[in-house]
């Protein structure tokens, strides 16, 4: 555990990996933004405050660390690149220079790839994997897209995209002009609607750096169930509500081709839609730690998806038969608590939450903004039907605040 670890990012993954950094005695360097919810956690005076898209902040913190990874796919991957390929200059204290070795994982190529919704769709599509039909609107009007993919469509940025913030519903050829100004000055592309059943995810863990095999090079975690309501994911049920064991081993195994496709190591989430005739597709991949993975915390309480990252990135993740990582608990939900009208809507669902004894709170310190994740709940159970129950008024005072 000597080798010291940047962090791109000190958003609330960045936060929950370091809670799962301090009992196995890891030393993690943050660049973000000063007080951010990572750092607010992580005592250390040499944090970097900026931007995890500015070059010299980044070339700064890998100075100080030995392995750069990231909680967010929204960084500078040219600076990854030189990095990773040339080292970083260091100066020494008789004032010589001399570059220094970093490694980074994932690997900057994966990153870029994935960043770019439109070209990671492609990479997936040349990897055998089947995704959501995506086309580029170069030189086209969106009225031949429209025709082509029929109504409704999803326009989306390739880039920058978060809880649906990028995405519009093309419903109708009178959208499109909403459409195009409310996602104005961004890359975009088209994909056709996906009629789903419901959405799977599935938290791989990629420790291998080779692409050839992704039976050697990836460890799955169970499947979930997520549940967004206006493109945010709201609900994580483990397992899924309604789903066979066959379809569920699919989604694994789908999961870990599309992860194992990717070059380096790392945890990654893999967010599918089950089709009404049982085919899985990828909707998008995350090269980091997840959302639909949070319930790993409580459900799989001695591998978490936040110290599988670590693991991975260090080269130090355990094997596990069958290549899978089972739930520890029969069942586990998850809610997402979203900053409602005032800073104060959400004090109740904190109380209901504490007062489950097979619950936990996550707050992240953030600052409560309408529609904002600003923390998760969890609760286990000894069966989906007793967590659900469990959680079911707690889903209820979650929908009044956002009313
Ligand atoms: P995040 O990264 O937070 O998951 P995002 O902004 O990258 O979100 P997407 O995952 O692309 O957004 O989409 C958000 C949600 O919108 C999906 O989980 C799904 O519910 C819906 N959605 C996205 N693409 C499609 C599609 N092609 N057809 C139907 N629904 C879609
Ligand atoms: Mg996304
Ligand atoms: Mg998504």
């Amino acid at each position: 555990m000597e080798r010291k670890i940047g962090l791109l990012g000190g958003g609330q993954l960045g936060q929950m990996l370091c809670e799962a950094a301090n009992p196995l005695g890891a030393k993690i360097w943050v660049l973000d933004a000063a007080g951010s919810p990572a750092k607010q956690i992580n005592a250390r005076t040499s944090h970097v405050d900026g931007s995890f898209t500015d070059p010299e902040k980044i070339r700064e913190l890998a100075r100080q660390v030995d392995i750069l990874t990231v909680e967010i796919e929204h960084v500078d991957t040219y600076v990854l690149e030189e990095i990773a390929e040339r080292g970083v200059e260091v100066t020494a204290s008789d004032g010589s220079k001399r570059m220094k070795t970093v490694e980074v994982q994932p690997s900057w190529k994966t990153i870029r790839t994935i960043q770019d919704k439109y070209l990671q769709k492609d990479h997936l599509t040349q990897a055998g994997v089947e995704t959501a039909i995506s086309k580029a609107i170069e030189g086209t009007s969106l009225e031949a897209v429209g025709r082509e993919l029929g109504y409704p469509f999803m326009l989306k940025s390739r880039k920058d995209a978060y809880d649906g913030r990028g995405n519009y519903p093309v419903k109708s050829p009178a959208d499109i002009s909403d459409a195009l100004e409310a996602l104005a000055g961004k890359s975009l592309y088209a994909e056709k609607w996906a009629n789903f059943r419901l959405e799977l995810a599935v938290m791989v863990v990629k420790t291998d750096n080779d692409t050839s095999d992704c039976g050697k090079s990836t460890i799955a975690y169970s499947v979930v169930e997520t549940v967004h309501e206006d493109s945010v994911c709201k609900l994580v049920y483990a397992p899924p509500r309604d789903v066979s064991v066959l379809v569920q081993q699919q989604a694994q195994d789908l999961a870990r081709k599309a992860v194992g496709s990717f070059p380096g190591k790392g945890v990654f989430g893999v967010e599918l839609f089950l089709l009404p005739d049982g085919e899985l597709i990828v909707n998008e991949i995350a090269p980091r730690p997840h959302n639909s993975g949070h319930w790993t915390i409580e459900g799989c309480p001695t591998m978490s998806q936040f110290k599988s990252q670590l693991l991975a990135i260090l080269g130090l993740m355990p094997s596990f038969p069958n290549s899978t990582i089972p739930a520890m608990f029969p069942a586990t939900v998850m809610l997402n608590i979203l900053g409602g009208k005032t800073q104060e809507s959400h004090n109740k669902l904190m109380d209901m939450a504490i007062a489950i004894p097979t619950g936990a709170l996550h707050m992240y310190g953030k600052e409560s903004k309408p529609g904002r994740k600003i923390g998760h709940i969890t609760v286990v159970g000894s069966s989906l039907s007793e967590a659900e129950a469990l959680m079911a008024p707690l889903i209820t005072v979650a929908d009044d605040i956002r009313a």
